[in-house]
């Protein structure tokens, strides 16, 4: 089956062949074997290397940091056709998703030179250091400490559920420069740590699903020099907020699971039945729209808007639709998922089941993106 083609804009002749281009790539791939679902949380280094040598990663940056120069919607149907196609694009996501482009925006130009082209070949990865045990949903209470020394910056403290810590290159983090109690916010800053800094450990956490995926990081007296401060000092708060943009807006909020879909609907046609042809009219009528507001997005950010709101908007409803697709197609229709099963679909429709409870918590929770949702309405 084809990924359906929910919106005419997509049609642009140089989208098509964008998308002709990368499903020719993933057809020969190697590691195509076995799609998977949530296949963004999937991590292959030598899938992300051959996709970086084939241009797909940093595909909007200036050549000059080893990007491409390709617009904000031909990156869309890559990273579409990725996720449509159930590829383990884990290791390079977070670097090309949002350390990239915060990089670009607030990076010096020495940051840029030295890590950007080494991401978009696909060789080096990031790690998002936001969460610590007492703050996730409450962001602006992180209490892990970066304090000046003479050459740079001693950071002390730990952070939670930190996806891949111990496969990736650098944590963007975000930390507490100033003692100032009354300036929570304006106390952060961002810096860009290599996770095998003096001091640095990292403890292994076992998801549900019984992988290790992310991670405990802990900082003793980790010393780092003075450029490895992203941006400017105290503006931590500001540039987080722009990154959650990127983090919260893509395609992977509503198509991580898409392979299901695609096996449900081929099992559908060997096994028709009135209650999977609902159902799937119902979640794909819910795709179509969010798609299109996901495109939007793209286009926003790539002309260097931030639409957070929206943004949050894609994210909640995007892991209410792959939820209910899990959930309802578990439920209602095809009880039989097994991990271990040689059927595509059987062995998909569990690996989702375990996946889809942290879709609502990972890169903000339900409760806090509604929160975001209501203000922007104006609704409190
Ligand atoms: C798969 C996965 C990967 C992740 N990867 C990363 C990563 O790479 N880097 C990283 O930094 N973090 C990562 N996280 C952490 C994630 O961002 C946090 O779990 C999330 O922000 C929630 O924070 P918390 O766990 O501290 O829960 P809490 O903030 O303690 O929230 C607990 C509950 O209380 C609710 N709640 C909290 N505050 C409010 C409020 N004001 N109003 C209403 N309800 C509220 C929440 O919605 C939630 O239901 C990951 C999480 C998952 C599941």
């Amino acid at each position: 089956m084809k990924t359906p083609n929910f919106d005419a804009r997509m049609n642009f002749p140089e989208m098509e062949r964008v998308r002709a281009e990368i499903r020719e790539f993933l057809a020969a791939d190697p590691a195509m074997a076995t799609p998977r679902a949530d296949c963004w949380s999937h991590f292959d280094d030598a899938f992300s290397r051959r996709l970086g040598q084939a241009g797909y990663i940093g595909m909007t940056w200036p050549k000059r940091y080893g990007g491409h120069e390709r617009s904000s919607l031909e990156r869309y149907v890559v990273v579409e056709e990725l996720l449509a196609a159930g590829a383990p694009a884990a290791a390079h996501w977070i670097a090309d998703r949002q350390t990239g482009p915060q990089l670009l925006r607030f990076g010096t130009e020495e940051q840029r030179q030295r890590i950007l082209p080494a991401i978009a070949r696909g060789e080096c990865y990031c790690s998002i250091g936001m969460s610590e045990p007492d703050s996730g949903s409450d962001l602006a209470s992180v209490r892990t400490r970066a304090t000046r020394t003479g050459d740079g910056w001693v950071i002390n403290g730990r952070k939670i559920w930190t996806t891949y810590a111990h496969r990736s290159h650098y944590i963007l983090m975000l930390c507490r420069t100033s003692e100032d109690a009354s300036a929570r916010h304006r106390g952060l800053s961002q810096i860009l740590v290599p996770l095998d800094s003096p001091g640095l450990s990292i403890r292994p956490i076992v998801n549900m699903a019984g992988a290790h995926d992310f991670n405990e990081v802990l900082f003793e007296d980790v010393h780092v020099p003075a450029d490895a401060l992203l941006g400017q000092e105290g503006a931590g708060w500001d540039q987080v907020m722009s990154e959650l943009a990127f983090e919260r807006s893509g395609p992977e909020r509503f198509l991580s699971s898409f392979v299901l879909l695609e096996a449900f609907v081929e099992r559908a046609r060997r096994e028709p039945s009135a209650e999977a042809a609902i159902l799937i009219g119902s979640l794909i009528s819910r795709l179509a729209p969010l798609r299109g507001m996901s495109m939007s997005i793209a286009a926003q950010l790539g002309r260097g808007e931030l639409p957070n709101f929206e943004a949050a908007l894609v994210k909640e409803t995007g892991s209410l639709l792959e939820q209910d697709l899990t959930e309802k197609i578990l439920g209602e229709i095809a009880p039989e998922a097994d991990p271990t099963s040689e059927d595509k679909f059987r062995r998909l429709l569990a690996e989702a089941m375990l996946h889809a409870p942290s879709f609502s918590i990972r890169g903000g929770t339900r409760e806090i993106l509604r929160g975001i949702i209501a203000r922007d309405l104006g609704l409190r």
